[in-house]
Protein backbone atom coordinates (compact mmCIF):
# COMPACT_ATOMS: atom_id res chain seq x y z
CA UNK A 1 0.00 0.00 0.00
CA UNK A 2 1.42 3.65 -0.87
CA UNK A 3 1.46 5.78 1.82
CA UNK A 4 -1.06 8.65 1.45
CA UNK A 5 0.22 11.75 -0.10
CA UNK A 6 -1.15 14.13 2.70
CA UNK A 7 -1.74 12.28 5.96
CA UNK A 8 -3.49 15.73 7.22
CA UNK A 9 -5.95 16.04 4.42
CA UNK A 10 -6.69 12.36 4.64
CA UNK A 11 -7.71 13.03 8.50
CA UNK A 12 -9.07 15.56 7.73
CA UNK A 13 -11.60 13.91 4.95
CA UNK A 14 -11.75 11.12 7.89
CA UNK A 15 -13.16 14.07 10.29
CA UNK A 16 -15.33 16.08 7.77
CA UNK A 17 -17.00 12.25 7.03
CA UNK A 18 -17.93 11.39 11.01
CA UNK A 19 -20.75 12.99 13.11
CA UNK A 20 -20.49 15.62 15.62
CA UNK A 21 -16.40 16.73 14.88
CA UNK A 22 -17.41 20.12 13.40
CA UNK A 23 -19.39 22.90 14.86
CA UNK A 24 -20.25 26.01 13.13
CA UNK A 25 -19.93 29.00 15.76
CA UNK A 26 -20.42 31.73 13.53
CA UNK A 27 -19.52 32.64 9.84
CA UNK A 28 -15.53 31.60 9.49
CA UNK A 29 -15.68 30.03 13.00
CA UNK A 30 -15.86 26.55 13.40
CA UNK A 31 -14.40 24.30 16.45
CA UNK A 32 -13.59 20.70 15.63
CA UNK A 33 -13.67 17.76 17.97
CA UNK A 34 -9.81 16.59 19.01
CA UNK A 35 -8.99 13.39 17.35
CA UNK A 36 -6.75 12.87 20.73
CA UNK A 37 -8.44 14.36 23.76
CA UNK A 38 -11.67 15.41 24.60
CA UNK A 39 -11.32 19.34 23.55
CA UNK A 40 -12.36 21.25 20.75
CA UNK A 41 -9.56 23.07 18.36
CA UNK A 42 -10.69 26.71 17.41
CA UNK A 43 -10.57 27.18 13.54
CA UNK A 44 -11.13 30.59 12.00
CA UNK A 45 -11.18 31.92 9.15
CA UNK A 46 -8.93 35.32 9.20
CA UNK A 47 -7.88 37.99 6.81
CA UNK A 48 -3.79 35.72 6.44
CA UNK A 49 -5.94 32.55 6.10
CA UNK A 50 -7.76 29.70 8.34
CA UNK A 51 -6.09 29.77 11.66
CA UNK A 52 -6.28 26.88 14.19
CA UNK A 53 -5.44 27.11 17.75
CA UNK A 54 -4.04 22.95 17.78
CA UNK A 55 -0.55 22.91 18.69
CA UNK A 56 0.41 21.54 14.96
CA UNK A 57 -1.25 24.90 13.43
CA UNK A 58 0.14 27.04 16.14
CA UNK A 59 3.77 25.53 16.13
CA UNK A 60 4.32 24.01 13.24
CA UNK A 61 2.46 26.31 10.98
CA UNK A 62 1.01 23.60 8.78
CA UNK A 63 -2.40 23.48 7.18
CA UNK A 64 -3.73 21.10 10.23
CA UNK A 65 -6.24 18.56 9.59
CA UNK A 66 -8.75 20.75 11.48
CA UNK A 67 -8.54 23.17 8.74
CA UNK A 68 -8.29 20.56 6.37
CA UNK A 69 -11.25 19.17 7.81
CA UNK A 70 -13.83 22.79 7.43
CA UNK A 71 -12.61 22.72 4.10
CA UNK A 72 -13.72 19.61 2.75
CA UNK A 73 -16.68 20.19 5.03
CA UNK A 74 -17.17 23.32 2.56
CA UNK A 75 -16.00 21.70 -0.34
CA UNK A 76 -18.60 18.87 0.16
CA UNK A 77 -21.52 20.74 1.23
CA UNK A 78 -21.19 22.76 -2.49
CA UNK A 79 -20.51 19.81 -4.02
CA UNK A 80 -23.70 18.73 -2.85
CA UNK A 81 -25.66 21.39 -3.24
CA UNK A 82 -24.44 21.35 -6.96
CA UNK A 83 -25.17 17.97 -7.36
CA UNK A 84 -27.75 16.20 -5.43
CA UNK A 85 -30.76 16.05 -7.32
CA UNK A 86 -33.70 15.65 -4.72
CA UNK A 87 -36.25 13.20 -5.93
CA UNK A 88 -39.37 13.73 -5.37
CA UNK A 89 -40.80 11.58 -2.67
CA UNK A 90 -43.88 9.41 -3.90
CA UNK A 91 -46.42 9.08 -1.18
CA UNK A 92 -47.97 6.24 -1.51
CA UNK A 93 -49.36 5.03 1.52
CA UNK A 94 -50.56 6.68 5.00
CA UNK A 95 -47.83 7.04 7.03
CA UNK A 96 -50.42 6.18 10.18
CA UNK A 97 -52.66 3.69 9.30
CA UNK A 98 -50.53 1.93 5.54
CA UNK A 99 -53.77 2.56 3.56
CA UNK A 100 -53.35 4.38 0.36
CA UNK A 101 -55.87 5.81 0.01
CA UNK A 102 -54.55 9.05 0.68
CA UNK A 103 -54.96 12.35 -0.86
CA UNK A 104 -53.18 15.75 -1.57
CA UNK A 105 -54.71 17.95 1.06
CA UNK A 106 -52.82 21.37 -0.52
CA UNK A 107 -49.50 23.16 0.01
CA UNK A 108 -48.29 24.35 3.39
CA UNK A 109 -45.36 27.48 2.91
CA UNK A 110 -43.40 28.27 5.74
CA UNK A 111 -39.34 29.72 5.38
CA UNK A 112 -37.98 26.06 4.38
CA UNK A 113 -39.64 25.79 1.88
CA UNK A 114 -43.07 24.37 0.86
CA UNK A 115 -44.56 21.14 2.37
CA UNK A 116 -47.01 19.05 0.55
CA UNK A 117 -50.01 18.02 2.98
CA UNK A 118 -52.42 14.79 2.41
CA UNK A 119 -54.95 13.48 4.16
CA UNK A 120 -56.21 9.55 4.39
CA UNK A 121 -59.06 9.18 3.76
CA UNK A 122 -59.55 5.79 6.38
CA UNK A 123 -57.72 7.23 9.06
CA UNK A 124 -58.73 10.73 8.38
CA UNK A 125 -55.37 11.72 9.62
CA UNK A 126 -53.36 14.58 8.27
CA UNK A 127 -49.71 14.36 7.32
CA UNK A 128 -46.92 16.31 5.67
CA UNK A 129 -43.62 16.10 4.01
CA UNK A 130 -41.12 18.70 3.42
CA UNK A 131 -38.11 17.59 0.81
CA UNK A 132 -36.89 21.22 0.31
CA UNK A 133 -33.33 21.06 0.62
CA UNK A 134 -32.70 24.18 1.96
CA UNK A 135 -33.89 23.36 5.45
CA UNK A 136 -30.72 21.11 5.32
CA UNK A 137 -28.64 24.03 5.93
CA UNK A 138 -29.72 24.84 9.37
CA UNK A 139 -30.10 21.13 10.83
CA UNK A 140 -27.46 18.40 10.96
CA UNK A 141 -28.74 16.26 8.56
CA UNK A 142 -26.84 12.98 6.46
CA UNK A 143 -27.10 12.63 2.94
CA UNK A 144 -26.15 9.41 2.00
CA UNK A 145 -25.98 9.91 -2.47
CA UNK A 146 -23.85 12.71 -3.61
CA UNK A 147 -21.75 12.65 -6.22
CA UNK A 148 -18.08 13.14 -6.04
CA UNK A 149 -14.83 14.08 -8.36
CA UNK A 150 -17.63 13.25 -11.22
CA UNK A 151 -18.12 9.54 -9.58
CA UNK A 152 -21.22 8.26 -8.02
CA UNK A 153 -20.22 7.35 -4.75
CA UNK A 154 -22.24 6.62 -1.73
CA UNK A 155 -21.00 8.95 1.17
CA UNK A 156 -22.15 10.49 4.07
CA UNK A 157 -22.30 14.39 4.56
CA UNK A 158 -22.90 16.11 7.97
CA UNK A 159 -24.12 19.52 7.22
CA UNK A 160 -23.38 21.59 9.87
CA UNK A 161 -23.61 25.57 8.80
ZN1 LIG B 1 -5.69 22.25 13.98
ZN1 LIG C 1 -54.49 6.43 7.46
Amino acid sequence: MQPAPNPRQEKGHEIASAQGQVFRVADGYYKVKSQSRSQYYDVNNTSIGWKCNCPDHKFRGTKCKHIWAIQISLGLREEVKKHVVLEPITITHCPTCGSQNIKRSGIRHNKSGDIQRFACKDCSKIFSFNIGFERMKHNPKAVTTAMQRGRRRRLKVFFFI
